[in-house]
């Protein structure tokens, strides 16, 4: 399915990633199950074996290299459609405490049975990140929130940084051409502040990895409904 390991390893060493043979075998798994999934369901855009271990695999993987994850702590990937970018991530980091978060029903279904199959225990939620932050289990429960492809930075902070406790840490991962700061009111509004900016090249693709670290409490107010979310970008 996914091209040879040696190729793989190769593209891996691009990164200074060490890539062993147990890891390939669980991405292997992962690829197989997305490609063959994504027929009845749609998934992902991305179906193509070294697109896959590029732009989905080697991509998540590269944020676990660029910021710091603490051992053993809790991460909640909102909107993680097929489990981009944490369960490359947890794969590597089988240490890390999940909780996988998505709107679409169908999505979760599939996470479920893809993390049976690589024996990650995580927790899987079925519903809108705005919603579920409101709960009094989720809200500002974990050391870092994460997205990748969701929202435009600002939608995304109200959707992310309520999960975050105090001292933790919100990362997005973003393309090249979104203008970060725009987003500090938001972000400032939300109890966070910009730490690091890191930007790189997925191989032929700029690509930027932004850190939010949360200073405060956020108000209860936040997040709003998502139609005012959309509506009044704060
Ligand atoms: N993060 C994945 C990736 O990088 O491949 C998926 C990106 S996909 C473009 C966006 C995902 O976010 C979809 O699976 C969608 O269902 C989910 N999503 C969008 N808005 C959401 C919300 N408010 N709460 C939870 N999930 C949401």
């Amino acid at each position: 399915m996914l091209p040879v390991f040696e190729y793989a390893s190769s593209l891996f060493d691009q990164y200074e990633l060490e890539l062993s043979h147990e890891i390939y075998e669980k991405l292997e798994v992962y690829a197989a199950f997305l490609v063959e999934y994504n027929e009845k369901i749609n998934l992902t855009a991305i179906t193509e074996p070294t697109e896959i271990l590029k732009k989905h695999f080697i991509d998540s993987i590269l944020l676990q290299k660029y910021v710091e994850l603490p051992l053993n702590c809790s991460m909640i990937d909102v909107g993680t459609g097929a489990g981009f970018p944490s369960i490359p991530i947890n794969i590597l980091r089988p240490d890390i405490h999940l909780t996988l978060l998505d709107s679409l029903k169908k999505r979760t279904v599939f996470l479920q049975e893809l993390c049976d199959k690589l024996g990650i225990s995580a927790q899987i939620i079925h519903g809108r990140a705005e919603d579920i932050s409101k709960l009094p289990e989720y809200r500002e429960k974990f050391n870092i929130s994460c997205a990748r492809a969701v929202a435009n930075m600002s939608v995304l902070s109200e959707l992310c940084l309520p999960f975050v406790a105090v001292r933790g840490k919100f990362v997005a991962m973003k393309g090249p051409n979104e203008d970060i700061y725009s987003s500090q009111n938001a972000i400032t509004l939300l109890g966070g502040e910009i730490s690091s900016l890191i930007e790189y090249d997925l191989f032929d693709e700029r690509r930027k990895i932004v850190s939010v670290k949360k200073i405060s409490q956020t108000a209860t107010k936040y997040p709003r409904n998502s139609a005012r979310i959309k509506k009044y970008p704060l």
